[in-house]
């Protein structure tokens, strides 16, 4: 935008960045401004001048003319840490659809102070050999909490009260009790210090192998030569990507500079944090969400004044206002929890491209099932691309089976149980072996499949797969397409063709009846409603305190279960059916990921995946570990239907209270975006799909409505994006009781 006018901000603790004041722009600096810059402006009464920054750029005067002041002139030097706070605020601001308020308090830490309580470490008070001695007696005795403290003082001097309180999660009474004994003492501190303390005698330096030291040194070659790019990771897990990182990490903050880390929270375990710590010492800093929000506004301003060089967290962490930013890494980029759900929508990825471009910095993805946006690039040639193929130590894969449950219901097993998973499970709980039984509720929408063929109802327009509406109706949520409910299946004529129902605590129930001698944990949303629920259950059955653990995703992320060699997974489908163009990807992922928690342990491992579908490419290439084969035929479909990443998806969202009042502005914005593709027709126009009823029609009374807009530039769907807000702008009486929520590229259903 040109730009007559300009909303300046005088300082940008939050209560100000709400009320932005209005200046003119003068001949002399017209085209010269952009959001982030600093400026001087004549201020109150006496028109004092004092420095403001820009956020945004407009040609709408708030007030008549002759009322409204004119900027002084340009503040020379270059773009402060705000500065580029703000413009990455603007940028998200244009290309996800969000107020510039909401982005703003995306990317700047909230400002509190932090609560002056003195901080406590905990010293270790015994030798080395006792140390080891300790942790095989806690070993014996099960005492799980007080073998994690005292494993995590290897290499270690002091750990802070509240790492070990909070992220080994050992209680109080624990620590009291050890603190009698004479294993540790409890000292207090007054200054502020890492809650890691590194035995720097104790630091050893691993040997990369032949070919982790190629990927680092092709890395180095370009930094050292100027060259920042996006590269892309590819390596299974266990084959030292974290490895491959630190020294990336190393030889960046060697040049002065500085990285981001950025690690999904579920992931972001203590033995990964540990890790770091034991490399890099007081040079690094981590955020989690356990944190406040003044300690994390406290490791922002660390990070700002050049104390840390290396910050370490979840999504979040990409706002770390360093000054010399040279390296970001992000694990496991194909998370789902890299896309915020609050507003902005914004993709991690794509916003650390941005802030790496910004700031003249490298940005390394990596995963053992890269998103298939990411690979795509990679093939293109837009990223470059590393491979690690092999376990590190070279343990093997498990070995996994496929079961056709249509094969069961024809040999009259209804159960939810093969015979083939309960042979293994019956033989696993007798050598007193674990067993984790994952099923795949994400993302689930009720879809209809026939239990004898295994055939899917599909929306012949969208290839996606029809979801159950209440008991007479199937429907599409891409473009509402619907057709009556089957009785009988299409293809085979049978009448077991219905709706997909089962839940953790059915299946937890059937093992009581099976297996009644065996300790069963199960963890889901009902049981992990508490902050540290997750944790105990975790740690509960690292401690093997149960045999059988049962979970939904969450299961299969983050930690490692020596003793488990078998994993189930209860029902692929459920996953692989959900009404989005992701669902195969996610599956994939998952099951990758379930199937590689099996044998982590000396034994090997095994894992059973029962499905009515055990033909589909996602099954058959997960079962096999297989990437590129899964790639190979994803990225064919994605083609066929012009899904991401071959084209760019915009979802529209928009909800209301008042039906009536939604359904007219819903049919308004797609008709209006209909015509604009008819005025463009021999223009490569977009296309329109919709308006259809949320995969969830209704929350808390309010009706939500979709439309999907696709192109294959993303700039067309921004474009889009703008038509759509100054429509409702333009119509705010009208549909006052409407949101509008825009959400690009999504990775899951509404
Ligand atoms: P990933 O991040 O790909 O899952 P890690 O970096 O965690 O893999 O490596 C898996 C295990 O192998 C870790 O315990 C790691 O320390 C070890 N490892 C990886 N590479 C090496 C190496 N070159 N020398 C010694 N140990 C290694
Ligand atoms: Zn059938
Ligand atoms: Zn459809």
């Amino acid at each position: 935008m040109e730009g007559k006018y300009a909303n300046i901000c005088v300082d940008i603790s939050h209560e100000k960045v709400d009320r932005p004041f209005q200046y003119k722009i003068p001949e002399k600096l017209q085209g010269k401004l952009e959001p982030g810059m600093q400026v001087l402006i004549p201020f109150g009464r006496g028109n004092k001048q004092i420095k403001g920054f820009v956020l945004e750029l407009t040609d709408d005067s708030q007030y008549p003319d002759e009322l409204c002041k004119e900027i002084v002139d340009v503040v020379e030097g270059g773009i402060s840490a705000e500065g580029r706070s703000i413009a990455l605020a603007s940028w998200m601001r244009a290309n996800y659809g969000s107020t510039l308020i909401a982005a703003l308090k995306t990317v700047l830490p909230v400002k509190e102070q932090v609560k002056q309580t003195t901080l406590r470490e905990i010293y270790l008070n015994v030798s080395e050999d006792e140390r080891k001695e300790l942790i095989k007696e806690a070993e014996r005795k099960h005492h799980v909490a007080k073998q994690r403290l005292l494993e995590a003082f290897a290499g270690v001097e002091a750990l802070s009260y509240g790492f070990v309180t909070m992220q080994l999660g050992v209680s109080a009474k624990t620590l009291q009790a050890m603190e009698k004994q004479g294993i540790l003492r409890i000292e207090s501190q007054t200054l502020y210090r890492n809650p890691v303390k590194v035995d720097e005698n104790m630091q050893t330096k691993i040997q990369l192998s032949e070919k982790q030291q190629e990927i680092v040194d092709a890395f180095c070659d370009d930094y050292k030569n100027n060259l920042r790019k996006t590269y892309l990771l590819h390596g299974i897990t266990g084959s030292g990507k974290t490895e491959v990182y630190m020294e990336m990490i190393a030889a960046v903050i060697a040049e002065g500079k500085e990285a981001i880390v950025l690690i999904p929270e579920i992931a972001l375990t203590y033995q990964t944090v540990l890790r770091f710590y034991r490399r890099f010492g007081d040079r690094i800093s981590v955020i989690h969400s356990k944190l406040s929000k003044g300690e994390r506004f406290d490791q922002f301003e660390r990070a700002k004044r050049g104390e840390i060089q290396v910050m370490i967290g979840p999504r979040s962490a990409l706002f770390t206002p360093f000054n010399n930013l040279g390296l970001i890494i992000i694990d496991e980029e194909h998370e789902g929890s890299y896309k915020s759900d609050g507003m902005p929508k914004y993709h991690a990825r794509e916003t650390a491209e941005y802030v790496a471009l910004q700031r003249g910095a490298s940005l390394v993805l990596g995963s053992a099932t890269p998103s298939v946006t990411a690979y795509y690039k990679a093939q293109k040639g837009q990223y470059g691309f590393f491979r690690l193929q092999d376990r590190f130590g070279g343990r093997q894969l498990p070995t996994v089976h496929t079961v056709d449950l249509r094969e069961e219901l024809h040999q009259g097993n209804r159960s939810m149980f093969s015979r083939l998973l309960y042979e293994k499970m019956k033989e696993r709980l007798e050598k007193k072996e674990q067993i984790m039984l994952f099923l795949n509720r994400r993302g689930y929408a009720g879809f209809v499949t026939c239990r004898s063929c295994g055939y899917v109802a599909k929306c012949p327009h969208c290839d996606v797969s029809l979801t159950e509406h209440g008991k007479n109706k199937l429907v599409c949520h891409y473009c509402g397409y619907e057709t009556p409910a089957l009785r009988l299946c299409p293809e085979c004529g049978s009448k077991y063709i219905a709706g997909f129902k089962v839940g953790t605590e059915q299946v937890e129930e059937r093992i009581k009846v099976m297996f009644p001698a065996a300790k069963v944990l199960r963890m889901d949303g009902d049981t992990t409603k508490r902050k540290d629920d997750y944790e105990k259950i975790l740690s509960a059955f690292a401690g093997e305190e149960a045999d059988i653990l049962i979970g939904t995703q969450m299961i299969v992320k983050g930690h490692d279960f020596p003793g488990v060699t078998l994993v189930g997974v209860l029902a692929a489908d459920l996953s692989l059916s959900a009404g989005d163009y992701r669902a195969a990807e996610r599956t994939f992922q998952l099951l990758t990921q379930a199937v590689g928690r099996a044998g982590r342990g000396k034994s090997p491992g095994e894992a059973v995946i029962q499905t009515y579908r055990p033909e589909h490419y996602a099954i058959v290439h997960a079962a096999d570990q297989d990437y590129e084969g899964f790639y190979e035929e994803e990225i064919a479909y994605r083609e066929v239907c012009g899904y991401p990443p071959v084209k760019h998806m915009l979802a529209v969202l928009l909800t209301s209270e008042n039906e009536s009042q939604l359904t007219e502005a819903v049919n308004e914005i797609a008709g209006r975006l209909r015509d604009k593709a008819m005025e463009d027709i021999g223009a490569d126009p977009w296309s329109v799909i919709g308006p259809a009823d949320a995969v969830i029609g209704r929350i808390s009374d309010s009706y939500r409505k979709m439309i999907y807009i696709r192109h294959g530039d993303y700039s067309r769907l921004v474009e889009a994006k703008d038509m759509i807000e100054s429509m409702m702008e333009e119509k705010k009486k009208e549909y006052a009781r409407c949101t509008v929520y825009f959400d690009f590229d999504p990775m899951s259903g509404y």
